[in-house]
């Protein structure tokens, strides 16, 4: 499993609206490029092929792609029915039945030839990643944070080591399937003899099977355990990023390493403020006398409030810059945004006695004004 899981309509190449033939054609195309008979002992491609066939296999069924849709790769990684590994082994069942019915016509017969052990679940595999989503405020994304997080995650058996059998016996190679976790089934079909290959109904893929199971994992392997661990969010997060604990996700499985745990953040809006990548935004009303006559503003900044002085003059919607008062650069906190202030005139609506009689005065020079211009004009007319 690939440490870095990327989306599945990204590693298709296809658009989330993809019909499923576009999804059907697109992996043949990629199932074609890497197919590991193609590219013998070319690891890239092995993986690429492995990441295009767990993309399909959850793409291509309806059902497990409305869940993909709705819940990412944790749809699959969280609970899924083999405990720890991220793809249950249900879902391998439903890749190799797939793979039937695209090889059948891409390869003919034999397109299941000798690689079997390159999926088999002998392999130690990384354990599953672990998706948490944290919500934060928009004051902690920009100045960091540190948040406890409780989830339900699997530890390796301390009874059995992970074996599954009970202490001081080991599980025994499948008589089945020789420990390959899959057996090839052959059928004739109108275009010869082809070979799938299944998920061995012996020990359900596992390759083993354990006579006695361990009494405290039940043979699984694993231990349920809730966890809370504290992550350190960065300054400067914005919302939809995660932070990656590396090695702190589900137990893998054959001696594998952990998965990580990506905890994802949501941002919540602020009142005040907005933001565009490392810039603020903020609108600040502005009353219509200290627009026209200047002066001293009080202005909230993420640092707290600030005094600003307002030209004389000011009209609405004129916008300022306060350097430095805006989100610290994620890669480097010394490095911050701007804060952009956008000042919006107020008009008062309501006035009092001795207001209306001063703006009534204001008005009259206003009107002078506007009759001088007016008789000025009228004169130049006669
Ligand atoms: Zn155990
Ligand atoms: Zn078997």
């Amino acid at each position: 499993m690939a440490d870095n899981k990327r989306d599945y309509y990204e590693v298709l190449g296809v658009t989330k609206n993809a019909s499923d033939d576009e999804i059907k054609k697109a992996y043949r195309v990629l199932a074609k490029k890497y197919h590991p008979d193609l590219n013998p002992g070319n690891k890239e491609a092995e993986e690429k092929f492995k990441e295009a066939s767990e993309a399909y296999a959850v793409l291509s069924d309806a059902d497990k792609r409305r869940k993909y849709d709705q819940f990412g790769h944790a749809a699959f990684e969280n609970g899924g029915g083999a405990g720890a590994s991220g793809f249950g082994f249900s879902d391998m069942g439903d890749i190799f039945s797939n793979f039937g019915d695209i090889f059948g016509d891409l390869f003919g017969m034999g397109g299941f030839g000798g690689r079997r052990s390159s999926y088999s679940d002998n392999e130690p595999q990384k354990g599953a990643n672990v998706r948490i989503g944290v919500t934060i405020t928009f004051e902690e994304a920009v100045f960091g944070t540190k948040k406890e997080v409780t989830f339900n995650g699997h530890d390796t058996c301390p009874e059995c080591n992970g074996t599954g059998a009970r202490k001081g016996t080991n599980p025994e190679t499948c008589p089945q399937c020789k420990g390959r976790g899959q057996v090839v089934f052959q059928r004739q079909s109108l275009f010869g003899m082809t070979q799938s290959v299944q998920v061995c109904p012996e020990c359900r893929g596992k390759g083993k099977i354990i006579k006695d199971k361990c009494p405290k994992c039940y043979g699984e392997g694993f231990i349920s355990r809730k966890k809370t661990i504290e992550v350190n969010i960065p300054a400067g997060i914005n919302d939809g990023q995660a932070v990656r604990l590396s090695g702190e996700g589900e137990p893998g499985t054959n001696g594998g390493p952990r998965g990580d745990i990506l905890v994802e953040i949501r941002v919540k809006d602020s009142p005040i403020f907005q933001r565009d990548g490392m810039d603020i935004y903020s609108n600040v009303p502005l009353p219509f006398t200290k627009a026209a006559l200047g002066g001293d503003m009080r202005i909230s900044t993420i640092d707290g409030d600030v005094i600003y002085t307002v030209s004389p003059g000011t009209q609405t919607d004129t916008r300022i810059r306060l350097r430095g008062k805006g989100v610290p650069s994620i890669k480097n906190p010394a490095t911050r945004g701007d804060h952009y202030v956008t000042f919006i005139v107020q008009v008062p609506t309501k006035l009092t006695k001795e207001q209306k009689e001063l703006l009534e005065a204001y008005d009259r020079t206003l009107t002078d004004i506007q009759n001088a211009g007016d008789s000025g004009k009228n004169k130049k007319k006669k």
